[in-house]
């Protein structure tokens, strides 16, 4: 089975007319290299109080806390007011076939009154453990990989020439690397920052109510952007993930690619306005 996906109906209590609520996971992980963790990614190890492996928050955790408490409220005799239905894809990080197909069929059989989706928003713990608040997501950003090649008649490496695919990529991507798209603003994540602002200690929360209070704050945004926890709230960004590059040590490269991923961020309100 390639693409396994996971759809359960826990059925609403007779008479009921309530439109169903639809709640979503993604069975699937991220792809990982063994050599590069310290603990084996696809073994769920529990140390010291934490849970070590790949897609332990993302997306494990959801599927297991929505399984077990579809399982508890059952185990329990609980009857809910509408249909609950559960919709687990098997491919939402790779080729979305699975993800699709629920997606349409949700969407022509099912009509829910909404959808929550456990891969976004959560609980949110301060250093020392003491929870700070429940997240909930109500936007994403948009997702688009770009690839970058230079191509080059290469040579022998005792030869060398001006131009080599290899320097010009490094350039490109230290471009990328010093760019900073322009700084963002909606209603929806201000109101984001005015909240978890006061939640959050230090400094960052400090940033986190300047910037809601206003969005041009040039030090807030400065500490916004160095943490990576908020600098994806701010405006859109582009990383470079993969390098592939030359084909032996002796030979000038013929080609360099980069992969860079961006997430891109879209004016909410700009898109409401233009719609009505
Ligand atoms: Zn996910």
């Amino acid at each position: 089975m390639k693409n396994p996906g996971l759809m359960v109906t826990y059925r609403a209590k007779a008479g009921s007319t309530d439109k169903p609520i639809v709640l979503l996971g993604h069975m699937d992980v991220v792809d990982a290299l063994a050599k590069d963790w310290v603990r084996p990614p696809f073994t769920l190890t529990e140390e010291e109080g934490y849970f070590f492996g790949r897609a332990t928050m993302d997306n494990k955790y959801g599927i297991t806390n929505l399984t077990s408490t579809f399982l508890r409220l059952k185990a329990e005799g609980w009857q809910p007011s509408r249909d609950l239905v559960l919709v687990f894809s098997g491919d939402e990080e790779t080729g979305m076939v699975s993800t699709e197909a629920q997606a349409k069929y949700v969407a022509e059989h099912i009509d829910p009154a909404f959808i929550l989706n456990s891969d976004a928003g959560g609980v949110a713990l301060a250093e020392d453990g003491t929870p700070v608040a429940f997240r909930v997501q109500s936007a994403e950003k948009t997702y688009a990989t770009y690839e970058l090649t230079v191509n080059n008649p290469g040579g022998h490496s005792s030869r060398p020439r001006d131009d080599n695919a290899i320097y010009e990529l490094a350039e490109a991507l230290g471009k990328i690397a010093a760019y900073k798209f322009p700084v963002q603003a909606t209603e929806l994540t201000r109101s984001y920052f005015a909240t978890a602002g006061k939640l959050t200690p230090g400094e960052i929360g400090q940033a986190m109510l300047r910037f809601a209070e206003d969005p041009t704050d040039t030090s807030a945004i400065a500490t916004l952007q160095a943490n990576p926890e908020t600098v994806g709230t701010l405006g859109t960004t582009c990383v470079a993930t993969m390098l592939q590059a030359g084909h032996a040590e002796n030979a000038l490269p013929q080609s360099a690619t980069a992969t860079v991923n961006c997430r891109i961020f879209r004016e909410w309100g700009l898109l409401r306005q233009r719609r009505s």
